[in-house]
């Protein structure tokens, strides 16, 4: 028997042959994530585990026959962390779906991989509670999340997924069940499992279930509009924001481009006077949000009195639906870059107080190499999003190379949030200190001796 059928019929045994596809019943979802440019692969089979036992018994099949196992959340990554492998299967967590406890008196909720985050959201938003970290896409699972160390725009306030994940299950390659953490705050005890699982895009473990810091939700919100007249003065106010004291929940970045887009495309309604818009190169949107009322209109004239002095050409109070179809543009700007025919997406993070450096350097790449390249992004935590226009495979690739090496000049990373994946292993390889990826491969070997979970992501 060959080895794929050998697979398939163990997979059937274990879950049931219902719940393994194969062949031409497996759709064109599950060769692909969101980021562009990657070919699809198709996988020997796609198998969708309906408890953790079942997924321990997957990879203990898998690490014997020396299958590769993809891991696939809802395939909304940007960097093709979750494109199956030749030869290899996926497995798909549709199935484990389940949010398993709310603790109230601990805030925490757990989870399993499969729980996307509108579906938590809903779950919390009932009991007055919230899982602040929310990457502008919300059909993304909490697996997916987890191993991406998903960040977002709420992260200014709350961080990202590795400071609201306090524990985590998962499945070692060989099939063994591990459990660090849980709903515990601290823990001071050994290596940190958790944290290292955490953003490792399915090449150390299988993550089969979460514990999530929850947190009070605010009842009250307000969103300030802030155009700028140049690059300079908008990226040097974001660090001085950040320090104020206000504490904005969400401090967004957003170029001249990619504001005309959204205005045009998506029809917004902000309310700036075509003389302001004619002027602006730059905008902020910050987002303050509080329990209490009164305090939140403080908090709306103390901003606007600070990005005044900061040069804002002018401050908008956003009435609470334009507030939401900014914020909602900004999620969607993913989509708009690639309906506009961007060549690749990227999500370099620098020191924020760099920002304004970064950008000149960008703008000047941009300049040389006789490409577009607009962006917009998490400004508060200094991570820029930018969409690449270069047709030329080449040339493009010359402008990645460029603009990672001028982040990290500036003691930034490559990727912010959106993890290395295939896409941008290449340039990791050629940038990132040898001895880290040296280390980084040990530790691999250590969770993974075949090489089987998710082989060629992040580094061959
Ligand atoms: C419009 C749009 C906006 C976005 N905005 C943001 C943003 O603001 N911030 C941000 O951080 N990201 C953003 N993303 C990227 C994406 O949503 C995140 O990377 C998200 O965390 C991916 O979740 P997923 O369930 O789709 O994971 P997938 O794409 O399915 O998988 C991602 C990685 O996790 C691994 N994985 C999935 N489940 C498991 C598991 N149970 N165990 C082990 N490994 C697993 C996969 O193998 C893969 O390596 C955006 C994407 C889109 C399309």
């Amino acid at each position: 028997m060959s080895q794929t059928s050998q697979i398939i019929e163990r997979l059937a045994a274990i879950v049931g042959a219902h719940e393994v596809l194969t062949g031409e019943a497996i759709g064109e979802d599950y060769t692909h994530d969101e980021a562009l440019n990657l070919e699809p692969q198709m996988p020997v089979a796609v198998v969708k585990p309906g408890a953790s036992e079942e997924v321990s018994l997957i990879m203990k099949t898998a690490n014997e026959l020396g299958v590769a196992v993809t891991a696939r959340g809802a395939g909304t990554g940007l960097s093709g962390a979750c494109v199956p492998k030749q030869g290899g299967i996926v497995v798909s967590f549709e199935r484990m779906n389940k949010i398993l406890e709310i603790d109230e008196e601990n805030f925490v909720a757990v989870v399993e991989p499969g729980v996307c985050l509108d579906q938590l959201d809903v779950a919390l938003a009932e009991r007055g509670l919230v899982y602040p970290v929310y990457p502008g896409e919300y059909s993304a699972s909490l697996g997916g999340n987890v191993n991406t160390n998903a960040g977002g725009m709420r992260a200014v306030k709350y961080g990202v997924t590795r400071h609201n994940v306090l524990g985590i299950e998962a499945v070692l390659a060989d099939g063994s069940p591990i459990k660090s953490g849980g709903k515990l705050i601290k823990n001071s005890t050994g290596y940190d499992l958790t944290q290292l699982i955490i953003g490792s895009e399915g090449t150390l473990a299988i993550v089969t279930k979460a514990y999530l810091k929850l947190h009070p939700r605010p009842e009250h919100s307000a969103t300030v509009l802030a155009p700028f007249a140049t690059l300079d003065d908008v990226t040097q106010a974001i660090p001085k924001i950040v320090d104020s004291g206000i504490g904005p929940s969400m401090l967004e970045y957003i170029d001249l481009m990619t504001m005309h887009v959204m205005i045009e495309q998506l029809e917004l309604k902000l309310g700036v006077s075509a003389d302001i818009r004619a002027k602006a190169l730059a905008y902020l949107v910050v987002q303050l949000e509080n329990p209490i009322k009164a305090r939140i209109e403080e908090d709306v004239v103390s901003l606007g009195e600070h990005l005044a002095e900061l040069g804002a050409m002018e401050v908008y109070l956003l009435e609470p639906r334009a507030g939401r179809e900014i914020i909602e543009a900004r999620e969607k700007a993913f989509w708009l870059a690639k309906g506009n025919g961007a060549n690749d997406i990227i999500d370099v993070v620098v020191p924020r107080a760099s920002i304004a450096e970064f950008m000149q350097k960008v703008s000047a790449i941009a300049q040389e190499t006789g490409s577009m390249i607009p962006g917009c992004g998490h400004a508060g935590d200094g991570n820029v999003h930018m969409g690449v226009f270069q047709p030329d495979p080449e040339k493009k690739s010359e402008v990645l190379r460029r603009i990672f090496q001028a982040g990290m000049d500036l003691g930034g990373a490559i990727s912010g949030e959106h993890g290395l994946g295939v896409m941008k292993k290449p340039y990791f390889a050629e940038l990132e200190d040898p001895v880290k990826i040296e280390l980084m491969r040990n530790i691999k070997k250590a969770f993974d001796p075949k090489g089987i979970l998710n082989p060629g992501t992040m580094f061959d």
